[in-house]
């Protein structure tokens, strides 16, 4: 059964069959504007796919931490200079998904925004007592294709630092806001490398409204660049109808009914990668403000907002759930040093198996 025809079977907000129809048609641009991209880069792209890692795959539970206010692209969106002046609803959101981890004895990673964790540094501090790993959404949750290499690499910088010294433990991980790395950021490697990162988890290998690479690669793999190297975690997407979509976090997860993200999870590791699932503070929120925007916009970001924290808790109880740091790790103690992270990754996909160029800049 198509994804589309799914998505009638869900319990409709007040108006949300009108949006739901908006949704439908939209499905079908995605789809037409995807095919078209995929034909144009299928020779790259071919080129492009990672090799399949060794070891046996897990599920990566992430949690982006941000508030409500933190939604991209919207005209009408506060500024980061009000931002301060609003009200905060992360704290309790956040503390919620804490206790739900501690409930299913799970840890995950948590990519802090630099500013929520200047904010409220003792989010972050509890996130690292309970075990979780550390990680960093930026500073300011700028779109990666509307800001400059500089600025960029500013904003990674100044948030790695601020988060390091907060929870007391080096921060090797990074996700880009909206995961809007492009073809046309292939900077963002670069930048990322230079403010001292290992790993990223940005490469939306789908189409989006941020962003996405369609047709990049699926698979984890090392970007080799001369000026170091960074392991890429793509987020996981499996083809419908010869499509890349994802089921695994945000709207897509709030959309889908369970058993189908359940299918689809299970179709990933059967293709020998790790499931990527990612949420937010204000997805477990159904009362938090709305911010204005339009009908599709609405609908996608507050669509079945109810349905997030149960779908979490069968997912936290059905697979075997992680961090990026444990996946990574495995058997070290304490908080592992920049050696044993990247010793960690190279059992996981050995050099020899990756490109010797990047994905993103063969297919430019
Ligand atoms: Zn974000």
């Amino acid at each position: 059964m198509g994804v589309v025809s799914q998505l009638g079977k869900l319990p409709l907000p007040p108006g949300g069959k009108k949006m739901l129809e908006a949704a439908k048609l939209e499905n079908v641009a995605v789809l037409a504007r995807e095919s078209k991209e995929t034909a144009r880069s299928a020779g790259s792209l071919r080129a492009a796919e990672a090799p399949t890692p060794k070891t046996p795959m897990k599920c990566i539970f992430s949690v982006d931490v941000e508030d409500w206010f933190h939604i991209l692209d919207l005209p009408k969106a506060p500024q980061i200079g009000d931002w301060d002046t609003l009200p905060s609803r992360v704290e309790q959101n956040f503390m919620r998904l804490l206790e739900l981890f501690d409930a299913h004895q799970t840890r995950v990673t948590c990519f802090f925004l630099g500013w929520i964790g200047r904010r409220l540094p003792h989010l972050v501090r509890e996130a690292a007592r309970c075990g979780h790993e550390i990680a960093s959404h930026g500073y300011a949750h700028r779109l990666v294709y509307q800001i400059s290499p500089e600025d960029f690499y500013r904003d990674a910088l100044d948030s790695r630092k601020i988060l390091e010294d907060i929870a007391g433990v080096p921060i090797w991980g990074y996700r880009s806001a909206g995961f809007s790395v492009t073809y046309n950021t292939d900077w963002f490697f670069d930048k990322l490398i230079e403010a001292g990162y290992v790993y990223d988890s940005s490469i939306f290998p789908a189409s989006r409204g941020h962003g996405g690479m369609v047709g990049g690669p699926r698979t984890p793999y090392w970007i080799q660049r001369a000026s170091g190297r960074l392991f890429e975690f793509p987020v996981s997407v499996v083809d419908v109808l010869g499509k890349p979509l994802c089921f695994f976090g945000g709207g897509y997860l709030r959309l889908s009914p369970y058993f189908v993200i359940r299918t689809m999870a299970k179709r990933v590791l059967r293709d020998s990668r790790p499931v990527i699932f990612y949420v937010h503070p204000r997805e477990i929120d159904i009362n938090h403000p709305r911010l204005p925007m339009n009908r599709r916009r609405r609908f996608k970001s507050y669509v079945n907002l109810r349905s997030t924290l149960p779908k979490m808790t069968r997912l936290l109880k059905e697979f075997p759930l992680t961090s990026f740091e444990q996946f990574i790790r495995k058997d070290i103690q304490g908080a592992p040093t920049r050696d044993e992270v990247v010793e960690g990754l190279l059992r996981i996909v050995p050099l020899s198996d990756s490109p010797p160029t990047t994905a993103s800049s063969r297919a430019i």
